[in-house]
């Protein structure tokens, strides 16, 4: 376990291990422990979670190779590739390495393998599946609706 801050701290000095539960280890560089820091960051804002002690929030390792490591910051879990090129956003349940479907909301944050897993904050009659979908739903809609005003202003602005 390393805190965040240790973590782009190490990577600066050149020596950012992580070690898995198995004991096996990567070392990551500055890019990747730079790229992991600002995920978390943004998704901390994104999701309106807690920014108290950001830095001091503790990166564990679930496995770790030569080439990638799979860690774990409070609820969230990504894929680093040690050179700093991928940082993936995972599906927060435990052991899975598939990407979540939408990083813009915690209902979101899981795979489409994933879709029923129970969650003990939420409790809904409709069931757990419904509620995630409905959440992807509106996150698509916002974008495209942003996306739609990008090329509204773009074909003003063409026309002008
Ligand atoms: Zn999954």
């Amino acid at each position: 376990m390393t805190a965040l801050a240790e973590l782009l701290a190490n990577a600066t000095a050149g020596t950012a291990r992580l070690a898995d539960p198995t004991g096996a280890t990567a070392s990551i560089n500055f890019v990747a422990a730079a790229r992991l820091l600002t995920a978390v960051a943004d998704d901390t804002n994104t999701l309106s979670l807690n920014a108290d002690d950001f830095a001091q929030r503790t990166v564990t390792a679930e496995s770790a190779d030569a080439e990638t490591v799979i860690v774990q910051v409070g609820p969230l879990r990504y894929l680093v590739s040690t050179d700093g090129i991928d940082v993936l956003r995972l599906c927060t349940v435990a052991g899975c390495e598939r990407e979540c479907i939408d990083p813009g909301s915690l209902l979101t944050r899981v795979c489409t393998e994933h879709l029923d897993v129970d969650d003990s904050q939420i409790s809904n009659p409709r069931g757990i599946r419904a509620v995630r979908l409905d959440a992807w739903q509106q996150l698509a809609e916002d974008r495209a609706r942003t996306a739609r005003g990008d090329l509204d202003v773009a074909g003003k602005l063409r026309d002008q």
